[in-house]
């Protein structure tokens, strides 16, 4: 069994290179990236979960899946614990993410006083950057990655195994509805 853990956080358990978080456990100070002490603090994030199936409404319509994701999606709130380099690392993607927004817009209105003839390329770079930007966006705060949500328990994906390392593994007893 995991002999080196840090303060055992119960209800937080290892499964392979998955996470298992029992509703209402919280996870242990230690930084979800490389498992040093978690002297950056807590990062709040809400996961979201739903079955595949319902990507199959993305055939009638956009419309219909959101719909239907809002009323059938599980969620789970978590604390993701972080060490003063990674905060600052999730910040600064965060920051750039902005910054490449930002300019996207910048540089489609200057070019439309510049040159309001030939707009096809300052539209295109600037839709290149606003997507470069929201994917920054989201890919600096993806730590957990949601593989199973219910009413009592969320797997997730993508934290470090040095984090992991020092979870305590998933008791035999414990059933996980999930697929990989
Ligand atoms: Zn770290």
């Amino acid at each position: 069994m995991a002999s080196n853990a840090a303060p055992a956080s119960t209800g937080v358990y290892r499964d392979g290179k998955n996470l298992i978080v029992m509703r209402g456990a919280e996870l242990p100070p230690i930084c979800i990236r490389c498992g040093q002490a978690a002297t950056g603090g807590f990062l709040h994030r809400k996961a979201y979960w739903h079955e595949r199936w319902l990507y199959l409404l993305l055939i009638p319509g956009v419309i219909w899946y959101a719909i239907a994701a809002l009323f059938v999606r599980k969620r789970m709130d978590l604390a993701v614990p972080l060490c003063v380099q990674h905060r600052y690392r999730y910040l600064q993607l965060r920051r750039a993410a902005i910054a490449m927004m930002i300019a996207g817009g910048i540089f489609v209105i200057v070019s439309f006083f510049v040159s309001a003839d030939d707009l096809i390329y300052p539209m295109l770079a600037c839709f290149v950057l606003l997507l470069a930007g929201v994917i920054t966006w989201l890919v600096a705060g993806l730590f957990l990655t949601p593989k199973f949500i219910d009413a009592a328990l969320g797997v997730f994906s993508g934290p470090g195994e040095q984090f992991l390392a020092q979870i305590p593994l998933k008791p035999e007893s414990l059933f996980v509805p999930s697929r990989s």
